[in-house]
């Protein structure tokens, strides 16, 4: 995989990534599908040139217009709540840098996922073309309604912090049997949720760890 004619994955790189995966491992993550994906994506194609040498360390690092590219525990933790199976359709809310679109990639699953930053809109969905991540569809919009157009969807993930709870909207683009990773709380920390569609009407909440992020936010952002 290579980002363009000067930023190639060396092994280097790829040495860094394997320290940053026992890292994560040491760190509690258990699931060796979702380490092995994140093994194999270099994360500073993902990142700004200025971040490169840091992009191995275990920390969020800004994106443009004060958005964040999650930390990599972060991406491992919610992904692996999500349980991905290969060919499933995945939502996610909060494309950013493309990073954990492309970790969904990886895994074999078909996303689709939505920014309201149209600056990273743009960024992202050229990026992810360019690496070859035909799977991820983007799509530049207010996440708060999920995406219509093609739900539902076997598993959600929101990766921006919801402050009070699930817009009811997203939740109804769940499949019965689904699951939707959210982070749900105020400003400073939320707690991870990861919420099953049992029924159409029947939803089981499980409240897991304290995580922190970018506001949920409604609306779009557009380029002047
Ligand atoms: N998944 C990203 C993390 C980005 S941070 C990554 O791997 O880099 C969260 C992102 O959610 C920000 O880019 C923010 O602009 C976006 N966001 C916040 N509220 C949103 C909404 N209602 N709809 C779509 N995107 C939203």
């Amino acid at each position: 995989m290579q980002k363009n004619n000067s930023v190639e994955d060396t092994y280097r790189h790829k040495g860094l990534r394997r320290q940053l995966i026992d890292e994560l491992r040491s760190k509690g993550i258990k699931d060796e599908k979702v380490l092995n994906a994140m093994n194999l994506l270099p994360r500073h194609f993902f990142l700004e040139t200025a971040f490169e040498e840091l992009a191995y360390s275990d920390k969020a690092f800004p994106i443009d217009n004060e958005q964040t590219i999650s930390q990599p525990y972060t991406v491992a933790y919610m992904t692996s709540l999500l349980d991905v199976q290969k060919k499933q359709k995945i939502l996610e809310i909060g494309t950013g840098s493309g990073y954990q679109a492309a970790v969904l990639g990886i895994l074999g699953a078909r996303v689709y996922t939505v920014e309201r930053q149209e600056i990273l809109y743009n960024k992202s969905k050229v990026l992810l073309k360019n690496l070859g991540f035909g799977v991820v569809k983007c799509f530049f919009g207010d996440g708060s309604n999920g995406l219509h157009d093609f739900e539902p969807y076997d598993r959600i993930i929101v990766t921006a912090g919801v402050a009070q709870s699930v817009p009811e909207e997203l939740k109804k683009q769940l499949t019965i049997g689904g699951i939707m990773v959210v982070p749900i709380g105020n400003v400073a920390r939320q707690k991870m949720y990861k919420i099953i569609r049992h029924d159409i009407d029947r939803f089981e909440e499980i409240q897991t760890d304290s995580f922190r992020f970018v506001p949920f936010l409604k609306g779009v952002n557009k380029i002047k």
